[in-house]
């Protein structure tokens, strides 16, 4: 059904600290952008943010926008269209879908942040065309989302998948946020996990320049630790190799579990490139299940920070082909 249209949407990728909107469409030409900060004090706010930010871009555009896909960073329950719960925003239990509906006029389609990103590699980027593709996107955590068969996984509410929290260390650190696990990919190989392995190994080697940046109490920051590991510095490559170790392990599982042709990695954490991916693809190669681990590539998301954008625009646009072949 997907690639015939000519249509055009708007894509909003909601986060944190803003929201960006932007009409893009079918072939993904960009036509207007949009952005606003999400620093508000509450719900109500947050959604005329939201409508002023998406109008913005409709207005902007000299097309013709059909409907409107929002990558949320948020629990989805997909049969109400309804946001559950966000860490970062003030968002609980809300007709997401409905409200946005009614203010913009407009068919309105949601998901999870993660989905989002994962859609736009299939649809778009390092995957695509791939039917089977699993998504990770690693920065102060770890999101993404399962493809099969084309179509995301998404699980009896509409809530999955949460590939972050795939343990593989059963007495691990506990995970952050609301997670009540222990040992989850995301506790183990984040952005978050990257600092403070960084942080323990600057101070076991304090002759290094891993540890005479931490003496010198300059802030470490993954795209520092992946600048002094691309100059050679040890201990900070033995972070990195550790980090993507990790990162091996927990996609392993996701090899056998799904058999993908591709997973693609992505987020802030991703500078390190090779130094991150080369580990992981040495660890599903030793443990993988064949034929399974023969066939998955591990590669690089083609999109950074306009893959939930990109991700929510395909998004609208697939959800907008699947109405119009029920109707
Ligand atoms: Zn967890």
């Amino acid at each position: 059904v997907a690639g015939v249209s000519a249509e055009s949407v708007i894509g909003v990728d909601l986060g944190g600290s803003k929201v960006l909107a932007g009409a893009l469409s079918s072939d993904l030409t960009v036509h207007h952008r949009a952005q606003r900060p999400t620093r508000v004090r509450d719900q109500a706010e947050l959604v005329d943010v939201i409508v002023a930010t998406v109008e913005e871009a409709r207005s902007g555009s000299d097309v013709e926008i059909t409907g409107v896909g929002f990558g949320i960073p948020c629990t989805i329950d997909q049969v109400r269209g309804v946001a559950v719960m966000a860490v970062n925003l003030p968002i609980s239990d809300m007709p997401f879908r409905d409200v946005m509906s009614e203010r913009l006029g407009l068919p309105v389609f949601i998901d999870n942040d993660g989905n989002a990103a994962a859609l736009a590699e299939q649809r778009f980027g390092a995957a695509r065309g791939a039917p089977d593709v699993v998504m990770l996107t690693i920065g102060t955590g770890i999101g993404g989302g399962i493809i099969l068969d084309g179509n995301l996984c998404r699980g009896g509410r509409g809530s999955g998948a949460e590939v972050g929290h795939v343990v593989i260390d059963m007495d691990g650190p506990p995970c952050q946020g609301a997670c009540p696990n222990r040992g989850c990919l995301e506790t183990m190989a984040s952005g978050t996990a990257l600092m403070r392995e960084a942080r323990e190994a600057g101070l076991r080697a304090p002759g290094s320049a891993l540890g005479r940046a931490l003496a010198a109490g300059r802030p470490l920051t993954g795209a520092h630790v992946t600048e002094l590991a691309h100059d050679g510095d040890e201990p900070a490559r033995e972070v990195l190799e550790l980090l993507g170790r990790r990162l091996g392990v927990g996609i392993a599982s996701f090899v056998n579990l799904f058999a993908p042709s591709h997973v693609v990695v992505g987020g802030g954490v991703m500078a390190a490139g090779d130094l991150l991916l080369d580990p992981a693809r040495e660890v599903v190669a030793e443990r993988a299940l064949r034929p399974a681990k023969d066939m998955v590539e591990i590669v690089p998301a083609a999109f950074g920070p306009e893959a939930g954008m990109v991700g929510a625009a395909a998004l609208a646009l697939d959800g907008l082909a699947r109405q119009a072949a029920r109707a």
